[in-house]
């Protein structure tokens, strides 16, 4: 086949598209967005404003076949409750695990449905995105999740404004030790023990918005990051549970 000028021309353009569309993607992670959080503004929660050594287990982009039973059985074990921020479509792939998480002493938060970059949709699609996780989840679990994390931590003002508007408030976190990069177990565990402060909202992934996701240093790092915790005299809660026990940040 001929490849003309013009279609190199247009592949080059869909690889430097696609390249930004990775670097935005990264931009608050890279940015430390989760840090300098507290002083953006107060509508998001990022941690919990209090001196009692309590923190919070977060996990996106599930549920997953494999990587979500791997943590709910160590939660189990350990008596560790935490939260899942499913992605809706997964949930529909997933339905039984979905139904696991609900079973135990877990809460569930709403991780949009096609995990899209929010400020780039018009606001029917900010509001469907929401509104049809939300559905498949009570559906699935008879859960109704009130918190929100934007994919890969993107939102503004009017993102905001449209996940309240839906019943929601938008969360983020303030401990992320970027394990989708898969940094190794060492790091992730190093990483997180080293930011977590009575409060934390930690962030982490049991899934993944494309097929094939390798998770298993996230569940092998939340195995020694648990009981390192406890340890230090932490005692692990629920999203909704962190947010009441203090005040807020
Ligand atoms: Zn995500």
């Amino acid at each position: 086949m001929q490849v003309s000028n013009a279609m190199i021309a247009s592949m080059e353009r869909v690889r430097i598209f696609k390249q930004m569309h990775a670097f935005i993607g990264d931009l608050s992670h890279s940015l430390g967005l989760e840090r300098i959080g507290p002083w953006l503004t107060e509508r998001i929660f990022w941690r919990a404003n209090t001196a009692d050594k309590v923190v919070a287990l977060s996990f996106d982009d599930g549920p997953h076949e494999r990587y979500t039973p791997a943590l709910l059985r160590y939660l189990e074990e350990s008596h560790v409750p935490a939260t899942f921020f499913m992605i809706g479509r997964q949930v529909r792939k997933n339905p039984d695990i979905a139904r696991e998480v609900a079973n135990g002493p877990h809460e569930i938060g709403n991780h949009t449905f096609t995990h899209p970059r929010l400020p780039m949709l018009g606001d029917v699609q900010v509001t469907r995105e929401l509104a049809e996780t939300h559905d498949i989840i009570r559906d699935v679990t008879g859960r109704e999740p009130v918190h929100m994390r934007p994919p890969m931590g993107l939102f503004t003002k009017r993102v905001v404004n449209l996940t309240e508007k839906a019943g929601y408030r938008t969360v983020v976190g303030d401990v992320y030790p970027r394990d989708p990069h898969k940094p190794g177990t060492h790091k992730i565990v190093r990483r997180v023990l080293g930011r977590v402060q009575p409060g934390s909202l930690i962030i982490l992934h049991d899934g993944g918005n494309t097929p094939g996701v390798d998770r298993s240093q996230t569940v092998d790092g939340v195995k020694e990051i648990v009981p390192r915790l406890q340890d230090k005299g932490y005692r692990f809660v629920t999203l909704s549970e962190l947010v009441r026990s203090g005040n807020e940040m």
